[in-house]
């Protein structure tokens, strides 16, 4: 392709609303463009890539076994219904009419539609195992579109659901998968890790996220330093150290003027802040409920969500109107003596004498005990992972880090299949639910993710295997004959040896050249100068950026070579 052709619209400054690396650079490098909030047009050398990435996962998928199908973007409300996430899903979802009033869902993703498809035409063991996938348009009104199209509001995400006739054979479904995965993120030459997940939303009782290492990322992420265990912040597991237990003091009521928070009782009343219980009062579906942590620790709403098996968005912070109706008053809320749901953290339950809110402005509890003076729902775990925190079961520590969530797999078991009643015949006759998996890679977002790993300031440095073209040829100056045909003469040889090369035939001055191929982070790069005359070229890679001056037929040598070995 000749850049005097090519649709390449570069943007010599940073756009204002770009935050992070990879939404400024394929702004500038004319890759993208932005219609609405989270939503985006891919430009001809975004969708290049986009494309190369899709081809990746589909060879790797394929190998794996699965087949490539492809349903609509547009589902019908009814199967959502049946599997109760219409509601569930809340308001990420896109609904929309038809004109007979039939309601339709642009889908988020497909586990519904496609355990209804299996649902309604295999009817057999025989026909089974079953590993389906479809690369799809996918729609999410996301609450905080950002970052380009790393959380867009509509995406590409490649998702796979995989039918089985029992957990061992998902299993199996299951880590070929996994395996396929690894393959993915390695062709894409991401830098990730791969670590328990929670299962959220979606269901089932297994889960790994796969998540591209970057500084940037929303996803925290810890692991062991010896890396046998990783896991989402949201999933991993706390094991809180506790003060030795004391024997049990007289409770008392004391005022406590002005200390609402936990940082001011404790000092007020001279009490570790762990023994100071933090109340979480929230609308659970439009109910109270009471949740009580120790004070010096924050709540993980992932496990309380799968603690109360509810939508997260149907949680949310009670206002102090609605502290006050259920007879307590904001800032000192407590479970003693309260008409209202409490779920209190099992380490609460671990330790005595604590300080408690009394319900009452300006009045605590102290040496207060669990079940001599107050009761409720003991939860295992609801505490947020911590710097400091030991890995349950090992004397390790948690590493911390952050990344970018490009891929994602459950377990699912029959919870789709079972409220879809979707049933197969065993081989003895008998009539079994589907053991479904699902699996799923964000083509667009792993797009964002190589940039962040790949760049410096003046660009994107594409790794060859995803790049929108290989090489680059750039004529210095087009005037002249000899740097001109030399140019022209590389860039027919390359491409009739099968590389992806742009030639630079602008006659724009050298250093725009030079600017715009650094930011669209072509890969191989050959300069047509000075030398051209006595068939010299000066040959480069974008990410070394060190030029030597070797033969024209060298440089194509070493191209060939490079893509050989990508
Ligand atoms: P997140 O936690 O980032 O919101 P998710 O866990 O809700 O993502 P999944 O349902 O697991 O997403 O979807 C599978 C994959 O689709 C994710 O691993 C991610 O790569 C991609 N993806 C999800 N949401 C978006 C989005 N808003 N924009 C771009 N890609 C997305
Ligand atoms: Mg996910």
């Amino acid at each position: 392709m000749r850049l005097s052709k090519l649709y390449m619209p570069t943007l010599r400054e940073d756009p204002q609303d770009a935050e992070i690396a990879s939404h400024k650079f394929l702004l500038r490098a004319g890759m993208i463009r932005k219609t609405a909030s989270g939503i985006y047009t891919y430009l001809p050398l975004g969708y290049r890539t986009i494309r190369k990435i899709e081809n990746i996962v589909r060879e790797e998928m394929d190998n794996a076994g699965a087949m490539e199908i492809l349903m609509s973007a547009i589902q019908p409300a009814e199967i959502w219904r049946e599997s109760g996430r219409w509601n569930k899903f809340g308001p990420e979802m896109f609904k929309l009419k038809d004109r007979n009033d039939r309601e339709f869902c642009l889908g988020p993703t497909a586990e519904e539609y496609f355990t209804t498809l299996i649902r309604d035409e295999v009817k057999s063991y025989k026909d089974l195992p079953l590993n389906l996938y479809q690369i799809q348009t996918k729609y999410r009104d996301e609450k905080r579109p950002r970052f380009g199209i790393n959380r867009a509001r509509e995406f590409s995400m490649k998702d796979a659901y995989t039918f089985d006739t029992s957990e061992e054979n998902l299993d199996i479904s299951y880590m070929n998968m996994y395996r396929a995965y690894e393959n993915i993120f390695d062709r894409l030459h991401l830098d990730y890790k791969i670590v328990e997940g929670d299962n959220g939303a979606m269901g089932g009782n297994e889960s790994h996220e796969f998540i591209a290492l970057s500084e940037t990322g929303e996803g925290v992420i810890v692991y062991s330093p010896s890396g046998k265990f990783g896991a989402t912040e949201e999933k991993a597991p706390v094991e809180y150290s506790l003060p030795e237990k004391e024997e049990e003091k007289e409770i008392e009521k004391v005022h406590t003027p002005n200390a609402k928070t936990i940082e001011e009782v404790g000092e007020f009343l001279k009490v570790d802040k762990k023994k100071c219980a933090k109340a979480i009062d929230l609308m659970v579906e439009g109910k109270p409920v009471l949740v009580f942590i120790p004070g010096d620790r924050e709540l993980n709403i992932a496990k309380l969500v799968s603690l109360l098996e509810v939508p997260e968005h149907e949680i949310r912070m009670m206002d102090d109107e609605e502290i006050v109706k259920i007879g307590s008053h904001p800032g000192y809320t407590g479970p003693k003596d309260i008409d209202t749901r409490v779920i209190i953290d099992k380490s609460l339950t671990l330790m005595n004498n604590l300080v408690i809110g009394a319900n009452e402005d300006e009045y605590h509890y102290i040496n207060a005990n669990y079940k001599r003076d107050f009761d409720g729902e003991v939860a295992e775990d609801l505490l947020l992972v911590e710097d400091g925190d030991i890995i349950p079961g090992t004397s390790e520590k948690y590493e911390f880090a952050r990344g970018i969530e490009v891929g994602n797999i459950f377990k699912l078991g029959t919870k789709y299949s079972k409220a879809l009643n979707a049933t197969f015949l065993d081989e003895d006759g008998k009539e079994q639910y589907f053991v479904m998996g699902s699996y799923g890679v964000g083509i667009t977002r792993s797009v964002t993710a190589i940039i962040e790993q790949n760049h410096d300031d003046n660009g994107i440095i594409w790794p060859i295997a995803v790049a929108p073209y290989q090489a680059i040829v750039t004529i210095v100056n087009v005037k002249d004959n000899a740097q001109r045909e030399l140019g022209e003469r590389i860039y027919k040889d390359l491409k009739k040896k099968g590389v992806e090369v742009l030639l630079d035939d602008r006659r724009d001055r050298a250093g725009v050249k030079f600017k715009d191929r650094d930011l669209i982070g072509i890969p191989l790069r050959i300069t047509c100068g000075k030398k051209s005359k006595d068939n010299i070229v000066e040959y480069s890679t974008r990410r070394e950026m060190e030029n030597s001056d070797i033969t024209a037929g060298e440089a194509i040598t070493n191209i060939l070579e490079e893509i050989k070995n990508m």
